[in-house]
Formats: structure tokens, sequence, C-alpha cells
């Protein structure tokens, strides 16, 4: 038995949580292989850092080890520190030319993937270094070690799940067959010119994903600081629940569509190969969490969970028959990939095409376009201010009358649908609504659709 458990930044952030996920670990039977995130809030530490690089590379680096250090001295003890300080000082070594490149900073897109992913290699190796404290065999490994490979655009890195199997057999079997817990580095990968690449903010939860993937995991624990994934955010719905069970496709829909219980990204490289996932409470760790795997399992409620997304604007583009001309939505299509912009939703009609996007890329895409000055757009309309739900539930779709059911909850709370997606996946139904009616609508519809019971409009 494999299983590969993640730690988030909150799970590591402190002496005691460090303790506390050691014990985690100590207790699992058969092989385990650890992946970690920074401590919590070493990553913005870092990130606000970069923007003051190389001027203020002293004063970073010093902040930097003093905070590991004092964690490292209140875990490890005084006495028990010369193997965990050999590997410190090397690791910080390595850190502080980081920090000094100006050159790196200035030619190199990457630099910031490597500035900002620094902080995984010392929770990890505190980490490790606790559990051989513990009378284990342990070793602190980083993605280079291991060959997670990674590609793509700067500070948003995929990996390449097929080198990442090759090499990591290769590397780790070793370490797991003398019953060694590797704790390896969360957050990138390795490029082919051997520069780290981060998966994007969040991203350790991917880390361990692709980890389980190229190991064959039997399972994949994420250890986080909520119990699992709930019906509805218990901020908004205070009635929310906690889901025992679901599978791929709602967790991956939830994970994209609202729910910041996981990077969006770590359901694909388990479901290849039908690793079962438990999201799980380091700070509870008698509960069980959320069972992810490939059953389906009939549900009471018609819905599962019901997720929303804020601060979205609805931008449409207007050009008589668009419909008969492909090529303009393929052109603006194209420019908006250019500006990186994410589209939460598309809808088209004869004469428009309208996507849901983030408030914030408003004004860089408009700019965009004004500026192209295309004959073929005659009109482009903001509206900003929307969110998207998405309602979650498997074989949504192929129950007869959801929408209607759905719909008529909108009405009930006196709001309008401003955009439908639909259809695109069987497991969520996603529509737009102001954001000033998003919480009585979550909350009308978990009564009617989760509890069961009758819609209230306020609670
Ligand atoms: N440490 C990284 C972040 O804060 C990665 C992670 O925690 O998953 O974004
Ligand atoms: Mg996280």
């Amino acid at each position: 038995m494999l299983t590969v458990m993640k730690f988030g930044g909150t799970s590591v952030g402190s002496v005691e949580a460090l303790k506390r996920v050691s014990e985690i670990i100590a207790s699992c039977k058969g092989n385990v292989v650890v992946v970690t995130s920074a401590m919590s809030g070493i990553t913005n530490f870092l990130e606000e850092a970069y923007s003051v690089l190389p001027f203020k590379a002293a004063e970073v680096a010093e902040r930097f080890e003093k905070k590991h250090l004092e964690v490292a001295e209140a875990l490890l003890g005084k006495d028990n520190m010369s193997a965990f300080l050999k590997e410190f000082e090397s690791r910080m070594k390595v850190f502080t030319t980081l920090i000094q490149d100006d050159s790196s900073r200035l030619n190199d897109p990457y630099y910031m993937d490597n500035v900002i992913s620094q902080g995984e290699r010392f929770s990890s190796l505190l980490l490790s270094h606790q559990l051989i404290l513990m009378g284990k065999d342990s070793a602190a490994l980083t993605s280079e070690d291991c060959g997670i490979r990674s590609e793509g655009r700067p500070m948003n890195g995929h990996a390449d799940l097929r080198s990442t199997e090759a090499a990591m057999g290769f590397m780790i079997r070793p370490y797991l067959d003398r019953g060694c817990i590797p704790v390896i580095t969360g957050f990138y990968g390795v490029m082919e010119n051997g520069k780290p690449l981060t998966f994007g903010r969040g991203g350790s939860d991917y880390s361990a994903a692709v980890i389980a993937n190229a190991l064959n995991a039997d399972l994949l624990e994420i250890w986080t600081d909520v119990d699992g994934f709930m019906s509805a955010d218990p901020r908004i719905v205070k009635s929310a629940v906690k889901i025992e069970e679901m599978n791929y496709g709602e967790a991956a829909e939830l994970a994209y569509f609202g729910a910041k219980v996981l990077h969006p990204r770590t359901i694909e490289p388990i479901r290849m190969k039908h690793i079962p996932l438990r999201v799980r409470n380091s700070f509870r760790p008698e509960d069980c969490g959320t069972l992810v795997s490939h059953l389906r399992r009939p549900r009471e409620g018609l819905l599962r969970s019901i997720a929303a997304k804020t601060d979205l604007s609805i931008i449409s583009f207007s050009s008589s028959e668009m419909a008969y001309h492909p090529d303009i939505v393929s052109k603006i299509l194209s420019m908006l990939s250019e500006e990186d912009v994410t589209l939460y939703s598309v809808s088209t009609s004869l004469s428009t095409v309208a996507f849901l996007i983030h408030n914030n890329d408003v004004r860089k895409t408009l700019k965009k376009f004004n500026g192209s000055n295309d004959p073929n757009i005659e009109r482009i309309d903001i509206k900003s201010n929307v969110a998207l739900i998405s309602c979650v539930g498997d074989s949504l779709l192929s129950r007869c009358g959801v929408s209607a059911e759905i719909f008529a909850v909108v009405k009930d709370a006196h709001a309008s649908v401003q955009m439908i997606s639909e259809g695109a996946s069987d497991v969520s139904l996603n529509f737009v609504v102001p954001m000033g009616r998003v919480t009585d609508i979550m909350r009308m519809m978990h009564a009617r659709f989760i509890e069961g019971g009758q819609p209230k409009e306020t609670e």
C-alpha cells in the first residue's frame, strides 16, 4: 500500500502544526510519500520580496533564515540540529545566491518561479528532520531530485506526466524499498533546462496528484485546514454540511468553480489512474474527510453542492451575422488568450458572443480591443459585478426538468439569469446572476435541493 500525503501551508505553519502532522505521517501504515507546501505566509513573503530584489536581498535572506531557524530550534531542540543545519545551510546558500542575481531578474521570465518556490525547500527539510527525530527513516527531496517535469508559461506550469513517471519511479523506489519516507517539495517542477517552474499559487495539491500518478499510488490524501468539500460555503450557508463522497467530475467542477479546497487541476492526474483521493483536516485527524473516487453513488437531494464565483463581468462583442463568420469569434478568442484572460463561460447568438471574465481582466481586455480597431466588431458591452453559480451533482443533466427546478428558485429569489452554461459537463449547471442576489439564491437552493426542505428567502 502506497499513500501520498500532502500537507498545506497551515498544516506545516507552526511548531505545533509540524508536530501534529509528523504524528499523522508516522501513524500511516505501509509506504508513505509526503508532499508539502511552504509554511503559511512564506510564499506571500517571497512574492512581496520579489519586487524589492536584489536591493534588499540581504534583509530578505535574514528574515527568511531567522523564521525557519527559530521553528527548527523549537521543533527539533538545540542539541539535535547538526544534521538539519548541514542541509539547511546548503539550501540557504542557493537561496541567497539566487536572490542577489540581478541579471536573471531582468532577463529570465521564469526567475519569479524560482524565487517564489524556495519556501517548500525549507518546510520539507523541517518535516523530514522531525520524522527522523521520531525514529523514522526520512529524506527531504526537492522536485529536482525527483525529476518532476514542468512545462508552460511562467507561474502557470503543468506537469509532463509521462517523463515525470519515468524519472520518479527510478528515483523514489530505492527510498521506499528501504522503508524511508521521502518528503518532497510541492508547488513546482523542473523545466527541460533544469530551472523551476511553478504550477501557480496553491499548486502543491497538483504536485501531490502528479506524484501519486507517477508512483501509481493506492491513495492520495490532501491534508488541509477544513474538513473536506462542503455542500456550500459555510460562511454563506450556515447549514452547509460536509460531503462524505463524490466522484472525480464533481470534485473537478467544484474546485474550478469556487470551492477553494483544492487546486483546480488536482483531479486529472489521479482520475487517469483511478487513484482515490481523501481531503482531510490536519487539525481534526479523527474526521475521515471527503472521499473522491470514480464511484457513482446515488444521493438524496438533486444537488451535491453549490458554489459561487464572484467579481466577474460579462463582456459581449457584437457584429451583425457573427454566427456566419466563425473567424471573428476565433480572432476574439486568440486576442483574449494573448492577454492571458481566463474565460469562465461563453455564450453565442446570431450577432453576439459573450464571455464571462474576472472584473480585474476587464480593463486590459478593453484596451486590447480598442487598440485593435477591428472593423468586424461593431460594439463591446460590459456588465460588471456578476457572479457565477455552479450547481454540482452527478448525472445532473440526464435527469429530466432539472433546469426548470433550479431556475424556479432564481425566480423566487426575484433575480434574473444573465447567462447560462449547461451541458458542457454532465455534473454541473452554471448560470450568472447579479452579485447582490448570490447569497439569497444559494441559501434558497441549498434549502430546497440539498436539505430537501422548503426554500427560505433569508436565514
Ligand atoms: N506555497 C504555494 C502557495 O502558497 C503552493 C501551495 O501552498 O500549494 O501558493
Ligand atoms: Mg492549498
